[in-house]
């Protein structure tokens, strides 16, 4: 407030200097001219006291009570001093008279640098009888503003008053504005809480009735706050909601194990879960917001998502596209397309919805379900032809003859053993692979059963070269078990030990128990398997391109058999031989139901 009162006077100050300066400057140029003027009309010896007396110029010197006087003097003709009078440090400024009587009359502006002042001369020309004469010169400061004793009290009379009225302004003013003042401290207060309630100031006046507007804008919004902020709790709930539901079908659809891509109306890939790596090679980044052209390399593939996006939903609606993916080839990809409709309005598709299904295995099962159906019926025509064959010539010529009657008989003996044998096995391996073979599972004496069928393939042999072996420890521990399928299991081994045995070779059979296991070992000495080979022998329809093999008859579902028979029994069957010269083939089985649940 004093800096304010201090700056307001200043400002006063300055501009009544100002004013008195010009004012001044004014008064100086009126009297400079016109006493030049009168100087003029004197002589050179009035003008030079001649007796040594203060003359007209001294007189003229002492004529202003402001110092405002700064110099006079006469000059000849040429411009040189002939008498002057000046104020003290005042030094006449050098002038050349100009012949051109026009500039004799005049008024002309001087620095005085030794001063650093300026003053402004008045010059006019002096005549005798018509002659010129000589030169009268007058100056005065024109800078002198100095403040005079009357100026300074005028200007203390003016200060005063305004330093007197300062502090009651101040007070009266912060009498007014202590209302607006607490107004403000309320309203701050309010918004720091956020909650804008009414301000308690009791006001008179302009101010009350802006007090009462403000408080009705207050109460207004407020209440617009209030309804907003409960719109907002409901926007985040609802927002929650959303994200929680949007979260739940995201992971449904992660969890899925097809891959699935969502395209918008445009054809933008707008949701893909990650399975998109395994079909495509590609990070969900790589795929999300783009167009199929930017990532999809499988031109096919690529025209059909494109027709799914260009086309109404019925022309591509059962229609499937199979490809094989470019970083696995050995896959098959199925991909189906479905159109996505808004639940709430009728509008048309929203988008498309792609599943891509890994159907590999379908797509080997389907070409397995081929190859089984022509090797079963390439075995069941090979024995029906020599079936065929035999009977139109029993019934010819060759019916007659005893031998071939008796050979006939043998040969559809064993023909209709092998049809036989076939069927029963191709009736058990599809029964267990389908999972509708009943197994009887019993608490069984192991040792007895091996010892039974290990009698009845040496007597069903019909070969006198072989020398049969079996090895069983006494106390076998009894297992629980599907006795008959077991025995059918043991049985081809032991039937494929004969059929594989070199002459004069050896089949044996051993079992050998520890703590929790059976191991149920046929070996024979015959022909081996080589190490490629060991795997596949299992395979339904496997048999050894090999001529000891091709030489022996057989179907390629013994072993294929045996090991599903011993896996339904939670138990491992493998091989393993050395070419020329052995092949050993053993069955683990688990002692008790406790090792049955532990192998599970
Ligand atoms: P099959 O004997 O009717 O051909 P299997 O399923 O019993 O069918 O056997 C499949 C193949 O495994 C045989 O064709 C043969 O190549 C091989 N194999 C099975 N057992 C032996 C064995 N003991 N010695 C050598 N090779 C064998």
């Amino acid at each position: 407030m004093i800096a304010a009162s201090l700056l307001v006077i200043a400002l006063i100050i300055t501009l009544l200097f100002d004013n008195q300066r010009e004012a001044h400057e004014r008064e100086i140029r009126a009297q400079g001219v016109a006493l030049a003027r009168v100087l003029s009309g004197l002589s050179l010896e009035q003008l030079i006291p001649s007796d040594g007396g203060p003359g007209v110029l001294k007189a003229i010197s002492v004529s202003r009570s402001d110092d405002a006087f700064a110099y006079a003097s006469t000059a000849s003709p040429d411009g040189s001093t002939l008498h002057e009078i000046t104020a003290p440090g005042v030094v006449v400024p050098q002038a050349e008279q100009s012949s051109d009587p026009r500039s004799w009359l005049g008024a002309s502006e001087y620095a005085l640098p030794n001063l650093k002042r300026n003053v402004i001369e008045f010059h006019a020309p002096v005549f005798d009888d018509g002659q010129l004469t000589g030169h009268v010169r007058l100056a005065y400061f024109t800078d002198n503003a100095g403040i005079s004793q009357q100026q300074l009290q005028f200007f203390a009379m003016l200060a005063l008053p305004i330093f007197l009225l300062t502090p009651i302004f101040f007070f009266f003013l912060r009498r007014e504005l202590g209302p607006l003042r607490r107004m403000g401290e309320q309203l701050g207060g309010a918004l720091q809480e956020g909650n804008l309630q009414r301000i308690e100031l009791e006001a008179s006046g302009e101010l009350g009735v802006f007090i009462r507007s403000l408080n009705d804008f207050l109460e207004r919004t407020g209440g617009r706050f209030a309804e907003l902020e409960s719109e907002q709790a409901r926007l985040i709930t609802s927002t929650k909601l959303l994200s929680y539901k949007k979260t739940r079908i995201e992971r449904i659809l992660e969890s899925l194990p097809e891959t699935v891509l969502v395209l918008d109306d445009t054809g933008t890939v707008c949701y893909a879960n990650t399975r998109v790596a395994a079909v495509f090679g590609k990070q969900i980044d790589g795929i999300i917001a783009r167009q199929p052209e930017e990532w999809c390399k499988n031109d096919e593939l690529l025209q059909f998502l494109n027709n799914c996006s260009g086309q109404r939903p019925a022309d591509y609606l059962s229609k499937s596209f199979e490809f094989q993916p470019e970083q696995d080839p050995q896959k098959t990809i199925a991909a189906f397309a479905y159109p996505l409709f808004s639940p709430n309005d009728d509008s048309p598709s929203l988008g498309t919805l792609i599943v891509f299904r890994d159907i590999t295995l379908e797509v080997m099962a389907r070409n397995a379900r081929g190859e089984f159906v022509a090797h079963v019926a390439h075995e069941l025509k090979a024995p029906l032809n020599v079936l065929g064959m035999y009977s139109e010539s029993l019934q010819g010529e060759d019916g007659d003859n005893e031998e071939f009657r008796i050979e006939a008989h043998n040969v559809i003996r064993d023909e209709v053993e092998r049809l036989s044998d076939l069927i029963g096995n191709l009736l058990s391996i599809t029964k267990i692979e389908m999972g509708s073979l009943a197994i009887d599972r019993q608490r069984m004496r192991l040792g007895e059963m091996l010892e039974d069928t290990f009698e009845a393939v040496k007597r069903g042999a019909r070969r006198d070269d072989i020398k049969f072996e079996i090895d069983l420890p006494k106390n076998i521990s009894p297992i629980v078990a599907d006795k008959a399928l077991l025995r059918i299991a043991v049985n081809n081994l032991l039937t494929n030990a004969i059929k594989y045995n070199r002459p004069d070779g050896t089949v044996s059979l051993s079992v050998d128990e520890s703590d929790g296991e059976l191991k149920i070992c046929v070996r024979d000495t015959g022909i081996g398997i080589e190490a490629e080979e060991r795997e596949r022998v299992f395979e339904k329809f496997y048999r050894s391109e090999s001529e000891p093999v091709r030489a022996v008859r057989g179907h390629g579902l013994g072993l294929a058999l045996a090991r599903n028979i011993v896996q339904l029994h939670h138990g491992d069957l493998a091989v393993d031989s050395e070419p020329g010269e052995w092949t050993e083939f053993t069955i683990r089985l688990w002692k008790d139901a406790e090792a049955i649940k532990l192998a599970i």
